[in-house]
């Protein structure tokens, strides 16, 4: 049977097991194989043809071994079926397309017999794995016998997508788990790693699974748009935190259906590789099918890897940005799949998609405020809670969230792309993918100017009318004395709930002055908030309600204030200082206990949690760790900051002879950002990374004869260039060199490479490593994370650690675990690149701690645009642009700022200037 030939249903469960061949497309082994050291099985089975190649094999065999007995055997028949191959054509990367000019077949040029890998972003950054020592066959075999147990498991799903879902997580992470190496998807063309090739292929199964001709489906973009101002207001860490995550848990819980329904593969940008929103919503699907014991051990996976810790309850960082691309199938498989089924048929396809998003964005808005309205507390919160029902009423809060959405949708079909009024058809099928996403790319930019304010949805003009009309007061429980007030946390919305001045808060809600001082913690004297500020504060409050969005979230946890952070060196030093010395031990808890002591919850902040951990771990009586606990958790300005905002002098006494020094009012923001990574993204442009110049860069991305090959055709030595090809085996090798000389020409004159997915793969992927890997930073540096996109980052960090802080991320950035430099390193031999000659520019802001929030960040992000991504400095005669810091120092009223360029010359990071 040549299967080639079958004509694919769209029925799902050939869709998984399409997908599942396609991930193991390569097999892990592939270069070592090619390269004569590692032997692939010589067994060729009936659907395996005569002309299958040794890696081929390998494929099939280990593939059958994987999916024996679960819901996806069967899948190795597919592994050299048309759809697959077509597949793993369309996914490959730019230096690969180009020698198709070449060689109709891969498998007609001869391999290198070195195993090198190199970093996309930067092809002098490279590792040879040739000579490395592991043990294949144990690694094999733990491999195998680790993804069959876990796909046995899902046995009950007969559709074979939750199979699906746990190999394409477990896949990459058991091969890191027990030893195994990454290696380059092609020796001749070093650039990705198969990894990366094969999530690709996997992904544009979507666009083949439809069968019939060609490719189908859709490109969609959705974007939640105007996160900045709504991140910025905010006038505590918590908000900050709040508004931050909730961004990132509206774009999850927007495209959930989508990857539930159709497998982790649709999500192109950020990729599900590595994330932990993926892993979080994966454990609830796990253990709604009952598989707990799948799920922990995925969940010790992700865990000791570092990206996922399911004993949380929830990530707790906003690392999904708001702007998400997906790769989706044609209409029939997603109606297939349960999703757009109540939609009316009559529409147009694209629409059908954009309307279905946008309702969904409605319906998880909806569900949020819902789950808001039934929160269970007592006291002065449920009477403030009343009151948001009411206003949420009024306002018609349900159905107006506070982002506006972008949804962009390019239907692919033919050789055609259709995005709103643009029809564009390309000449080779392998374009589609390179058009659609600088298509949509450039309407998403375009249409960024277009500011679309949510609130105008709101019911504004009936409060303000009301208010005119009957002379009255809007606010709870205090009222304006104007009419109404603007709230103090955006200053854009109309306040309705107005917290009494400090003078009559406990008076007003009956209150006693420890409940008064813990409720003060959540809502200061004075403030006044609207219904979608006090949403945000809701939210760090009980973070659980945001389970309608992430599947469910057990995250209970404290928040640190800013002053915390400010004055963290005062808290560490007096701790020590406590648990060496007795009798200024004795004064502090003596000093702590007048203050407030409460039940607490798990802090968010890692400073928080060491010095607990280091008080636990002393040999002092279990009282006194209590207070010296209270005293680390305590918030500052309920202890030593006074409600006047002085520091006590009671408190200044006690440090003065215990000789610590005295609290800071200082803190710093850290906002980041990389440099042209849009462009890089959307366009291919290669123009703004550090790399010497595109002739030698592209060179460098082939290795053995076809790098000499590239390199004569590039010198414009032809003839020689033809020889080599001869040499290759190359058919009218001089026709085709030429050919092959103006499509490099191409690349050249552009500055720009063709867009792939496995290029967009490689990429988010280091993007999602480097934004763990900036959580962590910022954790060990005692600082909190608001986001971390891989490419931006914003946290809130102790002043003497924020310069070590940029130090370190802006290293990480680049050169990742620096030996090799330019790849992240897991366990010894599997290396993710880094984005290695991206820059990344920064602002460092000083401000104290009453300096309001919502202006520094906006200050900061303006300084970071305007500033700091605008610098041009001239260095030993060379021209550098971007990769700036600017450090702002902002004492109350004006700022001093200065700028410190992050590298000294072009190849700073392969210098590794930055240690
Ligand atoms: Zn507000």
């Amino acid at each position: 049977m040549n299967l080639s030939e079958v004509k694919l249903m769209p029925n799902l469960r050939e869709y998984f097991l399409l997908k599942t061949a396609a991930l193991m497309r390569y097999p892990p082994t592939k270069s070592w194989i090619e390269a004569g050291f590692h032997r692939a099985p010589e067994h060729p089975d009936r659907i395996m043809d005569k002309e299958a190649s040794a890696y081929e094999r390998e494929a099939y065999q280990m593939l059958k071994e994987i999916i024996k007995a679960t819901p996806l055997d069967g899948s190795h028949e597919y592994i050299k079926h048309s759809i697959v191959e077509d597949a793993g054509r369309y996914a490959a990367e730019f230096n690969k397309g180009l020698l198709e000019v070449l060689f109709k077949d891969e498998a007609e040029t001869p391999p290198v017999k070195k195993i090198i890998l190199k970093n996309v972003f930067d092809t002098r950054a490279t590792f040879d794995l040739t000579n490395i020592n592991v043990d294949w066959e144990k690694i094999k075999k733990n491999f195998i016998q680790c993804l069959n147990e876990f796909l046995r498991a899902t046995s009950q799903d007969d559709t074979a997508r939750l199979a699906w879902h746990v190999l394409y997580s477990a896949y990459e992470l058991a091969w890191i788990n027990f030893g195994g190496p990454s290696s380059p998807a092609d020796t001749r063309a070093p650039t990705y790693t198969i990894f990366d090739h094969n999530y690709a292929t996997a992904t544009l199964i979507n666009w083949l699974a439809a069968g019939g001709e060609g490719l189908k489906g859709f490109l969609v973009l959705i974007d939640l748009a105007g996160i900045h101002p709504f991140i910025s207001a905010s006038r505590k860490l918590r908000d900050l935190w709040a508004s931050s995550f909730l961004v990132s848990a509206l774009a999850w819980g927007i495209i959930w259906p989508f990857i539930e329904k159709l497998g982790p593969d649709v999500l192109l940008l950020p990729t599900a590789r590595f994330n932990p929103f993926y892993y979080h919503s994966l454990q609830k699907l796990l253990t709604d099918f009952k598989l707990n014991d799948v799920a922990e051990k995925l969940g010790n996976f992700t865990r000791e890897l570092g990206f996922y810790d399911p004993e949380w309850g929830c990530p707790r960082y906003a690392v999904m940005p708001a702007t998400v691309t997906l790769i989706l199938p044609d209409v029939k498989i997603l109606k297939e799949a349960g999703l757009l089924n109540q939609m009316s048929n009559e529409r147009n396809r694209r629409d059908l998609i954009k309307e279905f998003i946008k309702r969904r964005y409605i319906e998880i808005w909806g569900n949020l405020i819902k789950k808001i309205e039934e929160i269970e507390v007592n006291g002065a919160l449920k009477k403030l809670i009343e009151q948001l029902r009411k206003d949420i009423e009024f306002f018609d809060i349900r159905k107006v969230p506070p982002l506006s959405i972008r949804v962009k949708v390019a239907e692919i079909s033919g050789k055609t792309i259709v995005i709103d009024c643009f029809h564009v058809k390309v000449d080779e099928e392998r374009d589609l993918y390179d058009r659609a996403m600088r298509l949509l790319g450039k309407i998403h930019r375009r249409e960024a100017f277009l500011k679309v304010e949510p609130y105008v949805k709101l019911n504004l003009t009936e409060l303000t009318e009301e208010i005119y009309r009957e002379d009255s007061a809007f606010g709870y429980p205090s009222k304006s004395e104007r009419g109404y007030d603007y709230c103090t946390v955006c200053g854009s919305l109309p306040a309705t709930v107005i917290l009494p001045s400090d003078k009559e808060y406990q008076k007003t809600f009956g209150l006693d002055a420890k409940e008064a001082g813990e409720l003060k913690i959540l809502f200061s004297p004075g403030e006044r908030l609207c219904p979608y500020c006090f949403i945000k504060r809701l939210i760090s409050i009980k973070p659980n309600i945001l389970e309608v969005l992430v599947g469910k979230c057990e995250l209970d946890v404290s928040f640190p204030s800013i002053s915390d952070i400010a004055t963290f060196e005062f808290k560490a030093q007096s701790i020590k200082k406590a648990l060496e010395d007795q009798s200024y031990r004795e004064k502090l808890i003596k000093a702590v206990v007048k203050g407030i002591i409460k039940r607490r919850k798990r802090p968010l902040w890692k400073g928080q949690r060491m010095l607990l951990g280091e008080i636990e771990r002393s040999g002092l009586k279990e009282e006194e760790k209590a207070v010296l606990k209270e005293f680390v958790l305590v918030e500052a300005e309920s202890l030593y900051m006074t409600a006047e905002k002085r520091l006590s002098e009671e408190w200044i006494e006690l440090w003065r002879r215990a000789e610590i020094e005295e609290p800071r009012c200082y803190y710093a923001i850290i906002k980041a950002d990389g440099d042209g990574i849009g462009r890089l993204l959307t366009e291919g442009d290669l123009t703004e990374l550090a790399i010497p110049d595109v002739r030698r860069y592209l060179v460098d991305t082939y290795e053995g004869e076809l790098k000499e090959l590239v390199s004569k055709v590039m010198e414009g030595d032809l003839k020689r260039a033809t020889k080599i090809a001869e040499n290759l085996g190359v058919m009218e090798a001089e026709s085709k060199v030429k050919e092959f000389g103006a499509a490099l020409r191409n690349v050249v004159e552009s500055g720009k490479i063709i867009l792939s997915p496995t290029f967009h793969i490689a990429m988010s992927r280091a993007l999602m490593m480097t934004a763990l890997r900036d959580v962590r930073m910022v954790e060990n540096e005692n600082g909190v994370v608001i986001y971390a996109g891989g490419d931006d980052l914003l946290a809130v960090v102790p002043l003497v650690n924020a310069l070590r802080l940029i130090r370190d991320t802006r290293k990480s950035f680049n050169v990742g675990d620096e030996r090799p430099i330019g790849f992240f390193k897991q366990k010894d031999f599997y290396l993710v690149p880094t984005l290695v000659s991206i820059g990344r520019s920064y602002v460092l802001y000083e401000a104290h701690y009453m300096y309001p929030l919502y202006a520094v960040i906006e200050d900061a992000e303006r300084r970071l645009e305007e500033e700091a991504k605008k610098s041009l400095w001239s260095i030993s005669s060379e021209e550098l642009k971007k990769d700036t810091l600017t450090i702002v120092y902002s004492p109350r009223g004006g700022a001093k700022t200065i700028h410190l360029p992050l590298k000294t010359s072009k190849d700073a990071h392969i210098l590794n200037e930055l240690a």
